[in-house]
């Protein structure tokens, strides 16, 4: 393994595209859609950071990283059945930055800013706006629900990107939740390894550093995101003995074919990323010119089992609507009495032993 020391601050950066402007002007979409991407960042959140810029092919109409984070004319109009919530968490938030939805874990949200705004996010109406952090009242109250709740054993601190807060807050936060004996794991999701992985630099690496088992989920959808950058905040991240987790939606256009699944996940735990979560695309408003289908999907899950070790395997699942959790939507391979193979052929099995 090559040596990755550790930045001691963040260098001199460029900036971040947050506009119809800036798109056009760093070359990412030619003119005729620059009103449209306008319109559409007039309603959600847009940011491109240098790092996901650069890996974007401007002479490819169908580029999947561009396909991820520049705005198109579809995300304006919402179909049927699309909806603000789509995964329930208004109906499981009993206070702010809080959702509590199975009995022993809960969702915290510290931050609704992220360093890039994904095309299809499924909390694109909460995320990007001007309330981005939580007040410090709100947060204590937060955490002071997680110390009286003692069935809760794990946080999941997702957001917004919980790594986009400062090192000193992240420290804090993290500092207060070690201390709640009924705490024994805390997860973090963030999509900063990928976009921005500067930000990987000593002092959130210390932030980092804390008794309770600590999990990073790394939101990344095509293997062209673990760019040697990537690759290196990884690297960091592992030598620092912190376990890692990927959390990927499938998007049509962008890995919704077996090569590009099949890499991605080969990719990953090459990095020592274990696949964690395959998202079947949620229902949020504007957003149905990513989604191929539970049938494509299984379909794709039916090939990694037959393609890749079961290392690179992830849970297919399914945010039910309503906010009923996740379902696992994979392929099945028992049925009336038979079992399938690898290969698709079919074997009796007594099913009672
Ligand atoms: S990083 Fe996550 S929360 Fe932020 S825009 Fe992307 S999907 Fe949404």
């Amino acid at each position: 393994m090559t040596e990755s020391p550790v930045p001691p601050a963040r260098p001199g950066r460029r900036r971040t595209l947050r506009n119809a402007a800036d798109i056009e002007a760093a070359g990412l979409a030619a003119g005729d859609r620059i009103a449209d991407i306008a319109a559409v960042a007039s309603r959600y959140a847009v940011a491109i950071t240098p790092t996901i810029a650069d890996l974007i092919d401007p002479a490819d109409p169908a580029d999947p990283v561009a396909r991820q984070f520049v705005p198109d004319a579809r995300e304006l109009v919402a179909a049927t059945g699309e909806r603000t919530d789509p995964i329930g968490d208004d109906v499981h938030s009993p206070l702010p930055g809080i959702v509590h939805r199975y009995p022993d874990r809960v969702l915290l949200t510290p931050i609704l800013h992220c360093p890039v705004y994904c095309r299809f996010c499924f909390r694109r109406e909460k995320v990007g706006g001007d309330e981005a952090m939580l007040s410090p009242d709100r947060m204590a109250a937060a955490i002071a629900y997680i110390r009286d709740h003692e069935d809760v054993w794990e946080v999941v601190i997702t957001g917004g990107d919980p790594l986009m807060l400062p090192a000193a807050r992240l420290a804090a936060l993290l500092q207060e939740l070690d201390a709640i004996d009924h705490v024994k794991v805390v997860r973090l999701h963030s999509r900063i390894p990928v976009s921005d992985p500067d930000r990987v630099d000593a002092a959130m690496l210390a932030a980092l550093d804390i008794e309770t088992a600590l999990f990073v989920a790394i939101h990344c959808n095509h293997p062209r995101e673990l760019a040697p950058a990537a690759a290196t905040a990884i690297r960091r991240l592992t030598k620092a003995g912190i376990p890692l987790l990927s959390q990927t939606v499938l998007l049509k256009g962008v890995n919704d074919t077996p090569a590009v699944m099949e890499e991605l996940m080969r990719a990953l735990v090459a990095l020592r990323i274990k696949p964690y979560y395959l998202h079947h695309p949620d229902l949020a408003p504007g957003t149905g010119h990513f989604r191929s289908g539970i049938a494509r999907g299984q379909a794709l899950m039916r090939h990694l089992r037959g393609r890749v070790s079961g290392l690179c395997q992830p849970h297919y699942v399914l945010d039910i609507p309503g906010g009923h959790g996740k379902a696992p939507i994979g392929p099945v391979y028992l049925e009336n009495g038979h079992v399938i193979d690898w290969q698709g052929n079919r074997h009796h099995y007594p099913p009672d032993d």
